[in-house]
């Protein structure tokens, strides 16, 4: 590391908490799926910012979109609204209840991140009249005091109880346990579509569609956290086709820009009322002009179906080295695990070789690359990894 980055490093050490440790580089510039560190060197960015760079650095659709709406009108407060707000809502909902599915129609509530939307959905799972809440085990809904009363891990938990209680955690994948959970008082079942944090987790088969089923039977909704699996992501709008009452999304919505939604169908949409809750940036014009300019351009280059291909591509490659135990995951949302423990050093050793990926648990190794993401790019990557696995596993 360079003199400059060294210094750079310690003036963020004296300057901002220490949340994170210490940051692995100090990056200057993007494009593509490319990124630039303070020294020049180049990296392959293939973890998107987590999900979030869908459109890869500095797309000129994007800069161009947030750059209009600034020069029109930057903000407002939400005793008025505007068209890029009323226009996102409409096209969000057009894409998770098109109007041939036959469901009901739905409302949207915009936020800034993910977490934020997950706290207005617990709310307005609140307005049922019933406050137990089933979750997940190994679930990640943010880090407000709301989505951290979602987290079972006690660890996350116990510096900052009391939380908001009657939650219930079952087993991620297990039908009986969620049956076993769910009562006439719950008020819904909150569940990743695939366990994101937890390092690409996908559950059997047909397990949403049973937990769409014991929430119907006992009066409860469904709430799925679309965070990090939604807007194309998998290579779908919604990773879960399942009907659920409520769908929360952010990361990759507006490409890197912040924004979040809380969104219901049906008489889940009326939960919230005038007075109920609110926000002062949520539904920001330049958020949603980035976010509509996301869509498009996810819908205009055929993105989704680039991310099938290329997500099953990048797995195979992976798959194919014997100190890998299991790949899984859906388009490009990619997780892996290693037959040891090294997932940190595999992580740092492709950072040398000029890689960013990520290392969520000490087996496990996660990729969400820009949706943008060239064949070449992955080809790179494939064609370093097994030096990459030598210079972590020695
Ligand atoms: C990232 C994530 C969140 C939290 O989003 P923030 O924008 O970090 O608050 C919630 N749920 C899931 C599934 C996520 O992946």
């Amino acid at each position: 590391m360079s003199d400059e980055q060294t210094d750079l490093q310690s003036r963020y050490a004296e300057s901002l908490m220490n949340t994170f440790g210490p940051p692995k580089l100090i990056l200057t510039r993007g494009d593509g799926a490319h990124v630039w560190d303070a020294d020049g060197k180049e990296y392959v960015d293939l973890l998107g910012g987590i999900a979030v760079n869908a459109l890869g650095h500095a797309h000129p659709t994007l800069v161009d979109a947030i750059t209009a709406q600034l020069q029109t009108l930057g903000h407002v407060s939400n005793f008025f609204a505007t068209q890029p707000q009323i226009e996102l809502a409409e096209k969000l909902l057009a894409l998770l209840v098109p109007a041939s599915s036959g469901r009901e129609a739905g409302k949207v509530f915009f936020t800034n991140s993910g977490t934020e939307a997950n706290e207005a959905a617990f709310k307005l799972t609140r307005r049922t009249g019933r406050t137990h809440l089933v979750a997940a085990e190994d679930a990640f809904h943010g880090r407000t005091m709301g989505a951290l009363a979602l987290t079972a891990k006690a660890a996350y938990r116990e510096p900052f109880e009391p939380l908001p209680g009657n939650v219930t955690f079952v087993p991620y994948g297990d039908v009986a346990a969620l049956e076993a959970a769910v009562t006439d008082q719950t008020a819904a079942i909150v569940l990743e579509p695939i366990q994101g944090e937890a390092g690409v987790v996908v559950p059997p088969p047909g397990y949403l569609a049973e937990a769409r089923r014991i929430a119907t039977h006992n009066g409860a909704l469904l709430w799925l956290d679309e965070i990090q699996t939604g807007i194309g992501r998998t290579g779908k709008w919604f990773n879960s086709d399942v009907a659920a009452d409520v769908v929360t999304v952010a990361k990759g919505l507006a490409g890197g820009f912040p924004i979040g939604a809380c969104i219901a169908t049906g008489a889940a949409a009326d939960l919230l009322q005038p007075g109920n809750h609110g926000t002062t940036f949520g539904g920001n014009p330049v958020a949603c002009a980035a976010a509509l300019a996301v869509i498009g351009v996810i819908e205009d280059e055929d993105l989704l179906e680039h991310v099938t291909v290329l997500g099953q591509k990048i797995r195979d490659g992976l798959a194919a080295d014997p100190r890998v135990a299991e790949v899984r995951g859906e388009g490009l949302l990619i997780g892996l695990d290693l037959t040891e423990p090294l997932s940190a050093e595999v992580t740092a050793a492709a950072l040398k070789a000029g890689f960013i990926i990520n290392n969520p648990t000490p087996e496990r190794i996660r990729l969400a690359p820009p949706l943008v993401l060239t064949a070449d790019d992955a080809a790179a990557f494939l064609e370093a990894w097994p030096a990459i696995l030598d210079g972590a596993f020695g």
